[in-house]
């Protein structure tokens, strides 16, 4: 409001007394003459500072001005220059002149009508002036904006892509935690899942990114759990974690917070079954755009998220027993061909343990069935809590087991065996108040580098170990060399 009441402003050259008399009178309230004197002319800064609609010189002036003065002065683009013929003159054509960028030149007398005229023809020159800037202003905010969302684009496309390509959480989340990245600066990634598990309580799978000291792993883990919980609706009552993918070397995590941590709520069918916290730096603050692109990967990851939990539920239950929830026969099969080969590759001891639990149909026909699949069910219990990561336990078959031990001599895996076969002989079963013990007999096979055996061979002479050791009296360890010292322990099982 205040601009358009302001005068225009005018600026003249070294004008003489009458003429700037004359403009001022021609032209009325509305505008403002400056008139610089001939010896104190405006510098570039003046002019830089100053955007009056036109500039009035006399040639004379013109002609006297330093060639850099006159430089400047055909360089301004918005202020229109109006010549003013004063009199005879020598030098460069008036056309000339005009084509050095005069919007007119005045001849004399300068009238006030020749006046008007020349202001009104600057006012029109501006305004399209005006006009052409705020088109390019536009044209530059839209090219802005049309490279902003070819960057989303790529981004979503990059996203969905990548999100498909994997069946493994920790996959998806490490692609996503680097795709990430071409929206904003990502300094991590991670992720709760949460599921109920068979007595009810909720369990949850935590995902931090790596890098992380202990402090600040606890304060991403409480944070992770608190959200959870509220997403959730109740509790997390036991959780495990999982480390990702570095994102790059020298990304260090804040401590989460409302400014550092961008929590994704992921859902599928409007069931919420996990979030995502993204960590970045502080200062970052993500447009409406973005957070409309960051939404829409969110969405498309939950659905990979989902499909690989699927997946991978499905195939822990295609890989496992459903009695005793360690690997079953056919896992077995699968771990044992993939370590032989690695045997055969790298020159490495490899033993498999096979079990049977002694007298078993007697432990069904004397507690019932149900009796005998709680001692199944325990006995893989011990088996899954006494191997190493690298082993392997499986339930071969009825009440047989078999654990896979790479890298391991026959000695080591005697040792094993001998523990294990203790453990199960000392655990007290107690079925409807009534309480038995059971023991197993353990045959050990294993081969040596070099070894040309095959699978077969190898499951051969476990079983005669095992048979051994039942033949020898049961509860007890025997190794498949019957040269060999038996190194057994012969406790007959009290009947
Ligand atoms: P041995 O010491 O010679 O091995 O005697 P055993 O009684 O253990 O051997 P046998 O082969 O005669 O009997 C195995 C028993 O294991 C018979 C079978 O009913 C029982 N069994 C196999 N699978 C299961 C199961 O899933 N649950 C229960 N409760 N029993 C099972
Ligand atoms: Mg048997
Ligand atoms: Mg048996």
């Amino acid at each position: 409001m205040q601009r358009a009441n302001r005068p225009d402003l005018i600026w003249g050259l070294g004008l003489e007394d009458s003429l700037c008399k004359a403009i001022e009178e021609a032209l009325g309230s509305g505008y403002h003459l400056r008139n610089w004197p001939i010896d104190g002319l405006p510098s570039k800064r003046d002019m830089d500072k100053a955007s009056p609609l036109t500039v009035w010189i006399p040639l004379s002036v013109w002609n006297a001005l330093p060639p850099s003065s006159r430089k400047h002065l055909r360089d301004w683009e918005l202020t229109q220059r109006v010549l003013l013929l004063d009199g005879p003159h020598d030098g460069p054509d008036v056309e000339e002149i005009l084509e050095l960028g005069f919007l007119t030149a005045l001849t004399t007398p300068i009238t006030a009508n020749k006046i008007r005229d020349a202001v009104f023809r600057a006012k029109e020159v501006r305004g399209l002036y005006d006009d052409i800037f705020s088109m390019t202003r536009e044209i530059m905010l839209e090219r802005e904006l049309l490279a902003r969302k070819t960057d989303q684009i790529i981004f979503l496309n990059t996203v969905l892509t990548r999100a498909s390509q994997s069946l493994e959480p920790g996959t998806i989340l490490s692609n996503a935690q680097e795709d990430l990245s071409l929206l904003f600066p990502v300094q991590g990634l991670q992720g709760a899942f949460w599921q109920p598990a068979e007595d009810g309580r909720l369990e949850a799978e935590l995902f931090l990114a790596p890098g992380l000291d202990q402090h600040g792993k606890q304060l991403w883990v409480e944070f992770l759990l608190a959200s959870a919980a509220k997403l959730a609706g109740g509790p997390i009552d036991a959780f495990t974690v999982e480390n990702l993918f570095q994102i790059s070397p020298d990304s260090v995590l804040p401590e989460p917070g409302s400014q550092t941590a961008m929590l994704l709520p992921l859902k599928v069918a409007g069931n919420c079954f996990g979030c995502l916290a993204i960590a970045k730096p502080k200062e970052v603050r993500l447009g409406k755009d973005q957070l409309v692109s960051l939404n829409a990967a969110a969405n498309h990851l939950a659905l990979a998220l989902r499909n690989a939990m699927l997946f991978r539920e499905v195939k822990t239950k295609a890989d496992h027993d459903g009695l005793t929830r360690i690997h079953n026969r056919q896992s077995f099969d699968e771990r044992l061909a993939d370590e032989l080969k690695r045997h055969q590759r790298y020159a490495h001891n490899l033993t498999l343990l096979l079990f049977d639990l002694d007298h078993f149909k007697a432990v069904n026909d004397t507690y019932g069935h149900q009796a005998g699949d709680m001692v199944l069910k325990d006995v893989g219990i011990i088996l899954d809590e006494s191997c190493r990561d690298t082993d392997f336990a499986a339930r071969f078959g009825g009440e047989e087991f078999v654990v896979i031990l790479p890298q391991t001599n026959e000695d080591q895996a005697w040792v094993l065996a001998e523990r294990l076969r203790r453990k199960i002989e000392q655990k007290l079963f107690q079925y409807a108040g009534r309480s038995f013990q059971v023991t197993a007999s353990i045959g050990v096979a294993t081969l040596t580098p070099g070894s040309l055996d095959k699978r077969d061979d190898l499951i051969r002479k476990a079983d005669q170990a095992l048979y051994l050791a039942k033949s020898s009296g049961r509860n007890m360890v025997c190794v498949s060399q019957p040269e060999q010292k038996m190194k057994a322990m012969a406790m007959a099982r009290p009947a």
